[in-house]
């Protein structure tokens, strides 16, 4: 049987009644990272928290490397939990070094300085052992934090937003290095984002929290194209929703049919998901839909397409591809791939 790196059950956290962390369930493995996603307020921070020690839950149980830390009568402080943790602003303490920093929360005894340069290689610092946090890089600083938390050998590593910090173009630098330091150390860990694009490309699973609650957890491909609720649909971006009818022939709409990936029952009816790569735009005189708007986002443009029905879809062309608003366009769903269904009033199967 594997042994997980962190399991929660059924946690509930509540602050003077709101529900901050509803029936929270989570099973991680060594070496995988998990992204907790959602909108401000949604329960992310408080769910890292719980793991990490920092709150008390209610009701639930957490177990870190097979070891209960959190239950009924049962609370593991968060220094004996075996988890390290990454916060936003690094929090590196600035009148120490980086070998100081680094070398903090391993315990006292010969070994220490090669745990702590141990964890300095795997974040590409060494020989920066003298140097004060403030003469780094943001950049640099969060791998120093990164070698602190990973320096004991936790079981699990919890980030909390950690590339908020950073600007646009560093980001995208900076979580490709936090993500290939992070498999070589094959530590799991868990961090928090709202960001969609962060969480796609970091987390081998993505956990869509809403209200409290973890709406679909799975991977980043899953949860993109095969989302379980329309609150995942469209939270992951740029979902639009067609009415449709499902025949023999698929789920057939206004603009074309498709292919459900999802269990479906002839004469169902419901909407379909499609996202702006799903549709395609042609110029003909005689065409029924106009564009209402156009988007510049660099290599492609994104469309809105107001369709005879007056429903609105959203299609994205490259940039060489530019439509006047107005434009008479013939609009098809052609994805290419199965799409999701969701009966009406219901979620996806
Ligand atoms: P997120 O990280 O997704 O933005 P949080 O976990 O911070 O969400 O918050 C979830 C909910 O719990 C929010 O409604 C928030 O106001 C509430 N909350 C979080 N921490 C506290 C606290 N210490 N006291 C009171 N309410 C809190």
């Amino acid at each position: 049987m594997t042994e997980h790196a962190v399991t929660c059950a059924t946690l509930n956290k509540s602050f003077n009644g709101t529900r901050a962390v509803v029936d929270f369930d989570l099973e991680l493995e060594r070496g995988q990272l998990l992204a907790l996603l959602g909108p401000s307020g949604c329960g992310k921070t408080t769910a890292l928290r719980l793991i990490a020690g920092f709150e008390r839950p209610d009701s639930g149980t957490i177990q870190i490397g097979g070891r209960t830390v959190a239950g009924p009568r049962m609370y593991v402080p968060p220094e004996k939990r075996r988890v390290g943790m990454v916060f936003q602003d690094y929090a590196l303490f600035p009148h120490l070094t980086v070998l100081g920093n680094v070398a903090f929360g391993v315990p006292r005894g010969s070994q220490r300085d090669a745990q702590a340069h141990q964890a300095l290689s795997l974040v590409g610092l060494t020989g920066f052992d003298d140097r004060l946090p403030h003469e780094l890089s943001g950049g640099q600083q969060q791998r120093v934090a990164l070698a602190r938390a990973l320096a004991p050998n936790p079981d699990v590593l919890l980030l909390d937003e950690p590339f908020s910090n950073l600007d646009a173009s560093l980001r995208t630098q900076v979580r490709a290095e936090v993500k290939q330091i992070l498999k070589s150390a094959g530590t799991a860990a868990v961090f928090v984002t709202h960001d969609q694009d962060e969480a796609l490309y970091m987390g081998d699973l993505v956990a869509v929290m809403n209200a409290g609650r973890i709406e679909q957890i799975d991977k980043p491909e899953a949860i993109y194209h095969t989302p379980r609720s329309r609150f995942t649909a469209a939270f992951m971006g740029d979902a639009d929703f067609l009415p449709a009818t499902v025949t023999d022939a698929g789920l057939m709409t206004e603009i074309g049919t498709a292919i459900a990936e999802n269990e479906v029952s002839i004469g169902a009816k419901g909407d379909v998901m499609m996202r702006p790569d799903d549709i395609q735009l042609r110029i003909t005189t005689d065409g029924q839909a106009r564009v209402v708007s156009s988007v510049f986002q660099g290599i492609y443009s994104l469309h809105e397409i107001a369709l005879p029905s007056g429903r609105r879809v959203h299609a994205l062309r490259h940039h060489s591809a530019s439509f006047a608003l107005g434009t008479a366009v013939e609009v098809e769903l052609a994805p290419g791939h199965p799409l999701t269904f969701f009966p009406e009033s219901e979620e996806a199967s």
